[in-house]
């Protein structure tokens, strides 16, 4: 389906019910490097979930009776992933722009995700065992769920969804993003030679082929991650039929930087959580908060790292930030500088896209900026950091809750504990204490506050969102043989 002009030897076909479904459309994909089309990806239609959530639904069957299977299962679709990371990674280079070495870095998250659920015990709750009765609290698959992912993370956050789902013994329909659609694809024709037919389906298309798998009757359970706005969308389509959702949605990261710090051990970690991907990610810090004695020495470190970053395609070695994802991307970052420039922002590193193909952003410092300003209140999701400052502890721990957000936050102080009692007052899912977002991990919950999102993901936690819990109550089963 695929045709690429650079070496590309991978299949991305959609796939339902372990083979290729047969699409007749295609859609353009375009490499942000050059801002070209590069490669067609299957358009499936509406029409076509109806053959997929089928196919999906009987798989189920049989994917929800042998726990230990599943887990073997998973645990082989691992071994499938990390045979096969050098050329997913350079499909993903080419659709997301990323260096091909985070690329990798997020095949590799993906395994170990998966590798955590497949390892992942689903502990018997036995709530009462005496002479008088039997009570259990079995946690059931749900059925069939539709996974619908954005461009940032395309695999990762997929596997997010996949890992859970599949081990708890749902089986999928998964869509990426019709920006980033290759790699997932991708995956998806690699992992039918491990998973049974049907388990794992990977359709393709373009916005309304997510809302369609939303108002499809057959999934039980929509997991989406993307912005509020679409969110809202889907949480409204999945109500009408009572479907169950994991909503992971936007955000705007505080992160308050206390008198007390070192400036440039604090500078570089920052630097790393706020551009990590370009900024294109749910928990980069987004809107810095820094005591005022320190704040001038902080944006001259930001600036400095900013200015030394090599910005380039993500292809060539030595790059370490590729072009942004996409057109509407680029533009939006545009406009968020320089409306803040006309608001009376300072620019100190970056500012304007560089002079050539591609959507080419540096990693832009703002100073001299505050709330109120659209880069500061908006979730900019990209490479532009505001450095606002602050006299008081309690107003920067209001200004930080002053958002319609709460996904991720952090503290910085040379004191964890006096920083660990303002963490307490931040209302989002999880605050890091001197790292931002430190402890994303698959053991872990993860999910947002406030309109950052409903439910959570990762961990037992994340797994029960993939269950229904039902209670099996009788005699007691004491005394029996
Ligand atoms: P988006 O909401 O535009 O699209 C996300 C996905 O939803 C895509 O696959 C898209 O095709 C699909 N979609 C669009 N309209 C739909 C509809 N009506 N019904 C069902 N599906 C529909 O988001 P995006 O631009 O791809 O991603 C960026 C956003 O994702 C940012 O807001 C970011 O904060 C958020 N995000 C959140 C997390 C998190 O874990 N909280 C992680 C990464 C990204």
């Amino acid at each position: 389906m695929t045709t690429l002009n650079d070496h590309q030897p991978l299949v991305t076909s959609a796939t339902s019910g372990g083979v290729d479904l047969a699409t007749s459309r295609t859609f353009d994909v375009v490499n942000p490097a050059t801002g070209g089309v590069f490669a067609q990806a299957p358009a499936v239609t509406a029409e076509q979930l109806d053959e997929v959530f089928d196919v999906a639904l009987t798989a189920q069957a049989e994917w929800k009776l042998d726990d230990q299977r599943r887990c073997e299962v998973l645990r082989a679709a691992v071994a499938a992933i990390e045979g096969r990371v050098p050329e997913l990674a350079r499909l993903l280079t080419l659709e997301q722009g990323k260096p091909l070495s985070q690329s990798s870095g997020e095949f590799a998250y993906a395994a170990a995700w998966l590798r955590y659920f497949a390892d992942l015990e689903i502990p018997r709750e036995i709530v009462r065992d005496d002479e008088q009765a039997f009570q259990e609290v079995i946690r059931r698959p749900m059925g069939v769920v539709s996974a619908i992912t954005p461009w940032n993370f395309p695999i990762l956050l997929a596997m997010w969804k996949i890992a859970p789902a599949l081990r708890a013994g749902n089986t999928v329909v998964v869509k990426p993003s019709p920006y980033t659609p290759l790699s997932m694809l991708a995956l998806g024709n690699i992992l039918r030679e491990v998973l049974p037919a049907g388990v794992l389906n990977v359709v393709a298309g373009l916005d309304p082929l997510g809302a369609a798998m939303v108002s499809h009757p057959v999934p039980r359970k929509v997991s989406f991650t993307g912005s509020t706005a679409v969110g809202r969308q889907v949480a409204v389509a999945a109500a009408a039929d009572l479907k169950r959702v994991t909503l992971e949605l936007g955000g705007n990261d505080p992160a308050v930087i206390l008198e007390d710090v070192d400036v440039e051990t604090v500078a570089q970690s920052l630097f790393a959580s706020g551009f990590a991907n370009n900024g294109q990610m749910c928990v980069a810090v987004k809107r810095v908060y820094a005591h005022e004695s320190i704040q001038p020495r902080l944006v001259e470190a930001l600036t400095e790292l900013a200015r030394a970053a090599k910005v380039g395609d993500g292809t060539l070695d030595g790059t370490e930030f590729g072009p942004l994802a996409s057109a509407p991307q680029h533009e939006r970052v545009m406009s968020l500088v320089t409306d803040a420039v006309s608001r009376g922002a300072r620019v100190t590193a970056g500012g304007s896209p560089l002079d050539r193909d591609g959507y080419f952003f540096p990693p832009t410092i703002l100073d001299q900026i505050s709330d109120g300003v659209r880069v500061v209140d908006e979730e900019q999701f990209g490479p532009v950091l505001p450095v606002l400052t602050f006299r008081d502890e309690a107003d920067a721990i209001a200004r930080a809750n002053r958002s319609e957000y709460g996904l991720t936050a952090s503290v910085w102080s040379s004191d964890p504990e006096r920083a660990a009692d303002l963490a307490l007052a931040i209302d989002a899912g999880q605050v890091s204490i001197n790292a931002h977002a430190g402890a994303v991990l698959p053991n872990l919950p993860f999910g947002g506050h406030k309109h950052s999102g409903i439910g959570v993901e990762n961990g037992p936690w994340g797994l029960h969102e993939y269950t229904d819990l039902q209670v099996i109550a009788g005699p007691s089963r004491r005394g029996r043989s």
